[in-house]
């Protein structure tokens, strides 16, 4: 009999956690490594939200929860939702889990039946296709292009849409490329997929991660009444907050999904840890008044590295208006390697001529491009942009 299910044959290793773990070995052997690769906020945790969190230890937040998370938590997304969606929610609709990556694992779960197609424009976040294959669905890329600022259009939607579509998964700001919505073209797209009768999945996770005065338009907003059923948004703490390893994400939706979602996590993890959700209420019970210093400090970071990637010969890279990721072209790049060398080719040459490591585009669904986080320190920022263009200098 086979070892493993068929099931594994279906996914692979997360690209960005390897790559992470990657670089984390090497330093952990002594190796001087700069890692571009970390796709989360470096800045600690707010101190408000860590005395909260030991004073709830204290007060016994160390039993299990309501499967689909305290009702003080669900009321206070609930409450969050409102103010940034300007659309009544109720905690009915909303679920938490062990982080926004699990709520979109219980989502597939819930919802996608074998041979269930749910459209990902690319590139995208990594896991996406994944979790729907791991759920017994077909993921269907559309390539977007950087010429149309990696946003993909109504006319590209339409014709991806076949009898056997179920959902489509947004995510504005995007990881890896940093695009972002604006209100029209949002509304364009939510409401066709929403009049095609489709499940808009609008991972919002990087909502409070906008530069240069640009607006985040929420999935919610973009639709009337009568189509907010078909909008499920992902959220959580973990990038504005500063709070990856607490592991509290949640989801907002249709109250049917909802409940089928709280019958997954019962069966498997009974309920978000009781301590992470005593921070994570507490972190949304006040104004997040660090973030305009963040922002400032993530912008400064951002801009240094694409004039650094700009000088470097065979890298263009544009400036993107949210989250904390580069996009940088790198095909001139991969062919001053050699003939026939691709972006894989390039991240592993930065890593052994330059110790810089960074995620290949082709993880994404994007090859011919590298996906640099900023989520470090500038004065990293700086070294690591001295190391590439002396290595590309060099070759
Ligand atoms: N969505 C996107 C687009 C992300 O980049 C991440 C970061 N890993 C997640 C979801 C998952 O976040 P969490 O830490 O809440 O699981
Ligand atoms: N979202 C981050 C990244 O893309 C964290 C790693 C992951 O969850 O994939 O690097």
């Amino acid at each position: 009999m086979k070892k493993m299910s068929s099931r594994m044959d279906r996914i692979i290793p997360s690209a960005t956690m390897r790559m992470t773990q990657t670089a984390a070995d090497l330093k952990a052997r002594g190796i001087d490594v700069i890692s571009f690769t970390a796709g989360e906020p470096d800045f600690p945790t707010p101190r408000y939200i860590i005395d909260a969190a030991c004073s709830a230890l204290r007060d016994g937040a160390t039993r299990y929860t309501a499967i689909s998370g305290t009702m003080e938590l669900r009321r206070a997304v609930a409450a969050q939702s409102e103010s940034v969606r300007r659309v009544p929610c109720q905690p009915e609709e909303v679920i938490i889990c062990a982080g926004a990556k699990h709520v979109l694992y219980n989502l597939f779960m819930a919802i996608l039946d074998e041979g269930d197609e749910v459209i990902v424009p690319l590139p995208a976040w990594v896991s996406y296709p994944d979790q729907v294959r791991l759920a017994g669905g077909v993921p269907v890329g559309i390539p977007t292009t950087e010429a149309d600022g990696w946003l993909l259009s109504p006319e590209a939607l339409e014709k991806a849409i076949t009898p056997r579509t179920k959902a489509l998964v947004l995510n504005s700001p995007c990881n890896p490329t940093g695009a972002v919505y604006d209100e029209d073209a949002l509304r364009a797209l939510v409401n066709l997929a929403v009049h095609r009768n489709l499940l808009v999945v609008s991972d919002e996770i990087y909502r409070d991660l906008l530069y240069d005065d640009v607006a985040f338009a929420p999935a919610l907003t973009a639709v009337n009444a009568d189509g907010r059923n078909r909008i499920f948004t992902v959220d959580g703490v973990s990038k504005s907050y500063a709070m990856t390893g607490w592991r509290i994400g949640w989801g907002i939706g249709d109250p049917d999904i909802i409940r089928g979602m709280t019958v997954m996590q019962g069966q498997t993890i009974s309920c978000p840890t009781a301590v992470s959700q005593s921070a994570a209420r507490e972190a949304l019970s006040r104004d997040a008044d660090f973030l305009p210093a963040w922002r400032s400090e993530y912008a400064d970071r951002r801009d240094a590295m694409v004039r650094g990637l700009n000088a470097m010969a065979g890298v263009t890279c544009r400036c993107p208006r949210g989250a904390f990721y580069v996009f940088p072209d790198v095909t001139g790049l991969a062919s001053r390697l050699g003939a026939g060398k691709t972006d894989e080719d390039v991240a592993r040459w930065l890593l052994d001529e330059a110790r810089v490591a960074t995620v290949p585009g082709s993880a994404f669904g994007a090859p011919g491009y590298l996906r640099l986080s900023y989520a470090v320190a500038m004065s990293l920022v700086n070294d690591g942009i001295s190391r590439m263009t002396a290595a590309i200098s060099a070759l």
